[in-house]
């Protein structure tokens, strides 16, 4: 059955149409998909007849909330969804000044095996629909009761490696008369898959790129990113340049900080060497650890060096807020938990 809350607001007029309805049936349906409703019974402007028939016709995806940790330093929320094939995934709410921004997956685990990563560790399971990505959006909206503002693709999964249902999603929030997000309110994160970079450019979308780099030389890249032996540093930043001449918008190289791995002096004048010149914002990452890698987190005094060295050579670096500290919201990691537990498909 297909899942309705998968279809444009365009598409949805083709089906009413050839179902005998009203086109205009269209737009009352999408808005109530946006709001978060759990049945076609809520839908309390369309006859009964309709809604039996939507009920006949279409699946109506309601994930259910397993678990839902609150930090108590700063408020930061991180639920774990359960989806209808009993699959977990997990997204992160944050308050910010200027509003509150949501961190969703995007696959249920992830193949890209990076060394760092809780998600990847079991590989992956499957894809998610574009409906089941803007649901993670919706009900957190709902159970939140606070209107979301910003979106970032950073949960679990590659979302270059789901192109399509990502690419869908992202039509879906920021189309009118649904949950209706901007695309400059949007980033979406990669590990580095080029040639992807390069079809997303051609889309012409204004969302934020977010490049995990993490290291300079391909030899410490290739080590704790697999990805980085099919799209070695060089290709990789030739997507990067393409995705901005094409775009105009600039980029966010994430780099993380693991000590004696990705923080060495020379670590911070290579990384200087390859974006300078180029319209670049870098995010140094403390490094969370992971129980499964050896990988420790540098000292912040060598989060500061490597900042000011990155600075003295015009490269704009800011160090990442560690948001959620005493709940674990790193990417992967409560599904992890639930999975060792057993409670987590
Ligand atoms: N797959 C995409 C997006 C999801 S991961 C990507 O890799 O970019 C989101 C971000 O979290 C990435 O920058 C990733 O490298 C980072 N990350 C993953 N595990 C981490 C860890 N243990 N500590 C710090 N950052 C981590
Ligand atoms: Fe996948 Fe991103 Fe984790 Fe790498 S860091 S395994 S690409 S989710």
């Amino acid at each position: 059955m297909t899942e309705i809350k998968c279809l444009t607001i365009d598409e949805l007029k083709t089906v009413l149409v050839e179902m005998g309805e009203k086109p205009f049936r269209a737009g009352q349906i999408f808005k109530w998909l946006h709001q978060g409703v759990e049945s076609f019974e809520e839908m309390s402007d369309l006859s009964k007849a309709l809604r039996a028939r939507l009920a006949e016709r279409f699946a109506l995806t309601v994930p259910r909330i397993v678990r839902k940790q609150v930090s108590r330093v700063d408020g930061t929320v991180k639920y774990l969804w359960q989806l209808r094939d009993g699959a977990c995934v997990e997204s992160v709410l944050m308050h910010y000044a200027h509003g509150v921004s949501v961190c969703v997956s995007t696959q249920v685990g992830c193949r890209m095996g990076c060394r760092f990563c809780a998600s990847g560790l079991n590989g992956l399971e499957r894809h998610l629909s574009a409906g089941e990505i803007l649901d993670e959006v919706l009900f957190m909206q709902k159970d939140s009761g606070q209107p979301v503002s910003n979106i970032v693709l950073m949960g679990t999964g590659e979302p270059l490696d789901n192109y399509d249902n990502v690419l869908r999603f992202l039509q879906l929030v920021s189309c009118p008369g649904g949950i209706q997000i901007g695309q400059r309110h949007i980033s979406l994160s990669t590990s580095g898959l080029a040639d992807k970079i390069e079809q997303l450019a051609d889309e012409h979308l204004q969302i934020t790129l977010s490049v995990s780099l993490h290291a300079p030389d391909d030899e410490t890249r290739a080590a704790i990113m697999p990805v980085d032996t099919a799209y070695p540093i060089d290709r990789l930043l030739r997507a990067c340049r393409y995705y901005f001449d094409t775009t105009g918008r600039r980029i966010s190289y994430e780099y993380m900080m693991a000590r004696d791995t990705t923080d060495r002096p020379w670590q911070a004048e290579r990384l200087a060497r390859l974006l300078r010149g180029r319209p670049a914002h870098v995010n140094l990452i403390p490094l969370n650890e992971v129980a499964e890698s050896p990988l420790r987190p540098s000292r912040p005094e060598t989060v500061r060096r490597f900042q000011q060295a990155l600075e003295k050579h015009g490269v704009t670096a800011t160090v990442r807020r560690r948001l959620g500290p005493d709940i674990d919201a790193a990417c992967g990691q409560l599904r992890r938990r639930a999975m060792q537990q057993g409670t987590a498909g």
